[in-house]
């Protein structure tokens, strides 16, 4: 049974690197029927934050990523929050010490070097396992200093396939004795990490590439965990690759496209975040960008994953985004843009029916053209308000063309005419007065008639929006223009 997990240390805000790495596990989990495992390693009190672990819960929730065991949720393995697993760790760094896997070492970085250097050892190859001697110890331990623990790694290559990667060997002493535990009894990342995944059976570590160097030595203590009957195997590991910027620089948690409540501000969906998340190392086939969750469950494959870095392109990302949009039914893009609408003041905290319905009524005219959903606003503020209270855009109103008032003055007449009021009748007006009598092309034609009834220069399309503005509103506008 593949057991996977997502576990982030809570710091700074949910990044695209750490949502691709919880995406590849989710999709993992659920197309192999595995179990997905949220564990939070908050061990490191300096930097961890209770509101990055809330941002980080509202990331997930927010995206749909479910999981079936760990914090929050509960599962036979917990706590799932390392805080919290204090005696756990303290338990097993005892019998990793009891067998000899783990040694005290008392050597500061400054001792370390100098004895490289009165050795005629090059000081980048580190500590020399000088302490496996317990003489080295005795000394030290009787000034009264408080000891590291550092792991004995056995003389010996390691070895493993990464699932992505392929084989990967780490020749013998390659690495010297590392230190698992602090002075003071403080367990670091490389042992906590291990005997979690252990107790919580973890088949398949996929992570992200920068934490490749760890794995030679986490494989270290695996061996060690097996030997004291804390672990049952070595997992299977998957290095997922970077995620690029601009240029070549791989993309910084500070980047402002980094910040996954950024895209949701702007409109990401999630259905379209997350598709585009998905292709960072991944495709689900040649000539096919769009998929939804469920396919990308279906199809997935951690050993599909592409090694080479990826860039994150957020023009792509966002002609993804709307290609999910054009997916959504009309009443749920309608909704999910009401918040977007209510930032901008285009809506109130409570919309009226009336309103909502007319939002719904639009929804069709935008839907084509959205990519993000805070496009929204600017497309929709000027069905929501009357020709007295109708914001301009100062450039566009500069822009118009020097027969703008004998096209609107045409305007006004023909619309003032039209039949019962429809698409159709509006449409036959304007061509009828712009393109048939003033002899003007459509694009000219229809410019300042669009400006006096948005506002903009961009709009959803013409005829529809008047059709739906009403015949009083429309010539109201038309006429506010003109004076
Ligand atoms: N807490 C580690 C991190 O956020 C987890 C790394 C891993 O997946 O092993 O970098």
């Amino acid at each position: 049974d593949v057991r996977v997990r997502f576990c982030p240390s809570p710091t700074g805000l949910p990044h695209v690197g750490l949502v691709r790495t919880a995406l590849f596990n989710w999709a993992q989990a659920r197309h192999t029927g595995g179990t997905f495992v949220f564990r939070i390693e908050d061990t490191d009190a300096a930097r961890d934050s209770e509101q990055s672990f809330e941002q980080i819960i509202d990331g997930l929730g927010w995206l749909g990523l479910d999981w079936d065991e760990g914090v929050l949720k509960g599962g036979p393995d917990g706590p799932y929050r390392q805080s919290q697993r204090g005696e756990i760790y303290r338990d097993v760094i005892e019998r990793l010490t009891a067998s000899g896997h783990l040694y005290e070492s008392y050597m500061t970085g400054e001792e370390i070097e100098a004895r490289n250097r009165a050795e005629g050892r090059p000081v980048q190859q580190g500590y020399g396992n000088w302490e496996r001697d317990p003489e080295e110890r005795a000394q030290h331990a009787l000034e009264g200093r408080q000891p590291a623990l550092r792991l004995r790694v056995p003389d010996e290559d390691l070895s493993f396939d990464d699932l992505i990667r392929g084989p990967i060997t780490f020749a013998a002493g390659s690495f010297p004795d590392f230190v698992v535990v602090r002075p003071g009894g403080h367990p670091l990342y490389t042992l906590v990490n291990p005997v979690d995944d252990a107790l919580m059976r973890i088949t398949d570590v996929l992570r992200g590439e920068d934490l490749l160097p760890s794995t030679p030595r986490q494989i270290a203590l695996y061996h060690a965990l097996i030997d004291i009957g804390v672990a049952q195997w070595v997992p299977r590991f998957g290095h997922m690759p970077l995620v690029l910027g601009d240029g070549t620089k791989k993309l910084s948690k500070r980047d402002p496209e980094s910040n996954l409540f950024l895209h949701r501000e702007r409109g990401f969906i999630p259905e379209g975040l997350l598709n585009y998340l998905a292709l960072l190392g991944w495709s689900i086939g040649p000539d096919r960008d769009v998929f939804s969750q469920a396919e990308l469950a279906e199809a997935f494959d951690i050993r599909n994953v592409n090694p080479n870095p990826a860039r994150f392109d957020l023009k792509k990302a966002e002609s993804i985004n709307g290609d999910h949009i054009r997916r959504l039914e009309p009443g749920d893009l309608a909704s999910r843009m009401v918040p977007y609408l209510q930032v901008h003041d285009v809506l109130p905290a409570e919309p009226t029916a009336e309103q909502l319905a007319l939002l719904r009524e639009l929804t069709p005219l935008v839907q084509e053209r959205m990519q993000l959903l805070g496009q929204a606003p600017e497309l929709l503020a000027s069905f929501f308000t009357t020709a007295d209270r109708l914001d301009f855009d100062e450039a566009a109103v500069a822009a118009l063309p020097k027969n703008a008032e004998e096209v609107l003055a045409a305007a006004e007449v023909s619309l003032a005419a039209a039949g019962e009021w429809s698409v159709e009748s509006v449409r036959a007006a304007l061509e009828g007065a712009l393109i048939e009598e003033l002899g003007l092309k459509p694009r000219v034609a229809f410019g300042p008639v669009r400006v006096a009834t948005s506002g903009r220069r961009i709009s959803p399309p013409l005829f529809e929006s008047l059709a739906i503005l009403g015949r009083d509103e429309t010539l109201a506008r038309v006429r506010k223009l003109r004076t």
